[in-house]
């Protein structure tokens, strides 16, 4: 059984679901930002500016960057959404990204909550993620508390390059030991006053290149996260994993707790994996490879209890 999104028989669409323009504290105008991933080759980015009543670094509204669309380059309306009560933040403020927001979605206030937040802009039918959890400390009760969202970023690369707090997938990891079916994503959170993009994005499988499908997609999980490796298929019989990537020193295949799978390189671009001791545990797993340069590609959790149902 092909797993999704390579069974869906759509092709990949490369794109980043977080960076900033001068809009908020971005360096680079709108049409500088969108030029630059032009440039890398990307078929879609958004202007994920920060947004709330009464913030320093706040955009005025949702970006609109309808009009730097074209025929081969799409946008998504997005903003970073921040609101009071965030522990170990310079502000004091949650850091929620939302891809899809409607250009009217009201700037966040001062009395709402992290979690109300989240579910607002779920409401208001956008793709929700908890940005950068290790870089501002996101505790697991903070975690808990926005489990509803759609998704962790289990690599931010301007976190990385800034100060190496950019993973997220220790926090995605407990979130799905506590049974949370969030997806996963990598952004560049981009500002461009340095050298912080092009380093972690999104593969999705869709239809075309439009917003609406690409984030419909990104709600479904058909999307992989990168950082230059690359997933080609995944599949499973029975209890072996079949993996197709980019060479690889690694495929390897994590589940609850500290239950693993591991196939070794170099050179892997095809592995058979026995999953049967993660199956056995039951919840789900997760595939990572690790190029033979070090560059990762991650899948989503899959669920062994969905894979069942079919
Ligand atoms: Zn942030
Ligand atoms: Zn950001």
């Amino acid at each position: 059984m092909k797993l999704a999104p390579f069974d869906t028989g759509h092709r990949f669409f490369r794109g980043n679901l977080h960076g900033h323009s001068d809009l908020s504290d971005g360096k680079r105008s709108p049409a500088e930002v969108i030029a630059i991933y032009k440039a890398m080759g990307y078929d879609f980015t958004c202007l994920s500016d920060h947004y709330m009543q009464g913030l320093d670094i706040s955009a005025p509204s949702v970006p609109d960057s309808r009009s730097l669309r074209d025929v081969r380059f799409t946008t998504l309306l997005s903003a970073e959404l921040h609101c009071p009560g965030k522990k170990y933040d310079k502000r004091g403020v949650w850091h929620i990204v939302a891809n899809g927001l409607p250009l009217d979605f009201a700037a966040p206030r001062e009395d709402e909550t992290g979690p109300e937040l989240v579910s607002r802009a779920l409401a208001a039918g956008a793709y929700v993620s908890i940005a950068h959890p290790e870089w501002y400390g996101l505790t697991m009760d903070e975690a808990m508390s926005v489990s509803h969202a759609d998704a962790v970023e289990v690599y931010n690369h301007s976190c990385v390059v800034e100060c190496d707090r950019g993973s997220g997938i220790a926090v995605a990891d407990y979130l799905l030991n506590e049974g949370k079916r969030l997806k996963f994503n990598a952004t560049d959170d981009s500002h461009l006053g340095i050298d912080d993009f092009g380093g972690g994005w999104v593969m999705v499988a869709a239809e075309r290149n439009d917003p609406d499908l690409l984030l419909a997609a990104l709600k479904a999980g058909h999307n992989y996260s990168s950082t230059g490796a690359e997933l080609h298929d995944l599949s499973l019989e029975g209890d072996i994993l079949t993996v197709r990537c980019s060479p690889a020193v690694s495929v390897a295949v994590a589940g609850p707790g500290e239950v693993s799978a591991v196939a070794m390189g170099p050179n892997l671009t095809y592995a058979e994996i026995n999953i049967a001791r993660i199956r056995a545990r039951g919840g789900y797993f997760r595939v990572t490879v690790i190029g033979n340069g070090g560059a990762r590609a991650w899948s989503n959790p899959y669920w062994f209890d969905e894979l069942e149902q079919g």
